[in-house]
């Protein structure tokens, strides 16, 4: 038995080294946590609201989620969140409440946003449309318009993408909120799908408008991809009346029904907690610098090689040529038909960049095949 938990650790570990396509960081030791696996925790029902169970991590759950509604301007006294199983499920709480408030809304969702939306929709029954979007990845804007405008007595429900899975692309709130008032449309309720991006737009100092103070109605983002954790996790933000209209009373955990699952993990809340106590804003804004620092070497180095490769403003995701199955699987590089990328989190380092560049340009995989942007 214990021979197959050093083979697994073994196996993994060497995947985990190579790992440079995916939005994971590893920067992180959480071995102070280690009494807390054998607790069993569970944070059924609202974090804000103590259930008769009294085995939880609520009080650090609070304060975990305090911080996101800060970073990202929630308005104040006024916005409800918890942590989540990470940044589909906040995906699909977002949507359910938009759905609660506008139950014949349509939902509005560009072609490059993350999967668990269209399998978000599917689930809540919500009629749909998907919006072209532009060769860098973000939304066309003149095609959602053209959309909303043929539906102008339904209400809007947008999925904004605060970092596309491929591209790493935004779309920009204010002019999604223009685009609806210019249209004359009253009812409309935004969401910012930020996953990967939501930490590290908002500690950028160029701008990029998706929190509330630009209009957003909800955000989302997910904890084990720039913060770092060993289980899944993120966090959901939102308003709090639309989470009023939800709440029900469940006399059995003598909490409130407010969020998508039942039972509810306990260690993640402690684990973000934990990671936020450490690092603090300062501590995650160097790692925002470290990785855009090391997104433009990669830029540099790649281009140096005569590796074809570009980035959005303010990413840390290179998007580089599709790559042939052997550098895709060591690398661990998503791949779509025209393109991969390789993701600049805070544990790459330089020289996991220069083997790469040196992996692909002397396998001459370093063009972008012809009908690609
Ligand atoms: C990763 C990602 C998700 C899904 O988040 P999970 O934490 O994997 O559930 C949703 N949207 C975007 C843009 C993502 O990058």
């Amino acid at each position: 038995m214990l021979q197959r938990l050093e083979d697994l650790k073994e196996r993994v570990l060497d995947h985990a080294h190579k790992a440079v396509g995916y939005p994971v960081s590893q920067d992180f030791d959480y071995s102070e946590l280690k009494d807390f696996i054998n607790i069993p925790f569970n944070n059924v029902g609202d974090p804000f609201i103590d259930s008769t169970y009294g085995v939880n991590s609520n009080e650090m759950e609070r304060e975990v989620v305090h911080f996101f509604a800060d970073l990202f301007n929630a308005p104040k006294d006024n916005w409800w969140g918890y942590v989540t199983n990470g940044g589909s499920e906040g995906n699909l709480y977002s949507l359910y409440l938009a759905r609660e408030k506008y139950p014949n809304g349509i939902i509005y969702y560009s072609d490059s946003t993350h999967y668990s939306v269209r399998k978000n929709i599917h689930l809540l029954g919500c009629e749909s449309i998907a919006i072209k979007s532009q060769t860098n990845g973000e939304m066309d804007y003149e095609d959602f318009e053209r959309m909303i405008e043929l539906h102008r007595n339904t209400p809007v429900i947008v999925v904004a993408n605060i970092g596309t899975t491929m591209k790493e692309a935004c779309d920009d709130i204010r002019k999604i909120k223009k685009t609806i008032t210019r249209s004359a449309i009253q009812h409309y309720y935004i969401h910012s799908d930020a996953a990967l991006s939501g930490v590290i737009k908002a500690l950028s100092e160029d701008h990029t408008p998706f929190d509330f103070i630009d209009g957003t109605d909800s955000i989302t983002i997910s904890g084990h991809k720039f913060i770092g954790s060993p289980i899944p996790c993120g966090v959901v933000i939102v308003k709090k009346p639309n989470r009023d209209r939800i709440a029900l009373s469940i006399s059995y955990t003598g909490s409130m029904d407010t969020t998508i699952t039942g039972s509810r993990n306990g260690l993640s809340p402690i684990i973000l907690w934990y990671a936020i106590q450490k690092l603090g804003k300062e501590g995650l804004k160097k790692r925002v610098d470290y990785s855009k620092g090391l997104a433009d070497y990669a830029l540099k180095t790649l281009r140096y090689h005569g590796v074809d490769c570009w980035k959005n403003k303010n990413a840390i995701t290179v998007v580089i040529p599709p790559q042939p199955i052997h550098i895709k699987e060591k690398w661990q590089l998503a791949t779509e038909e025209t393109m991969s990328h390789i993701i600049c989190m805070p544990n790459v380092t330089r020289e996991q960049i220069d083997a790469i560049t040196q992996e692909i340009s002397s396998n001459g995989n370093c063009q972008f095949p012809e009908d690609n942007e």
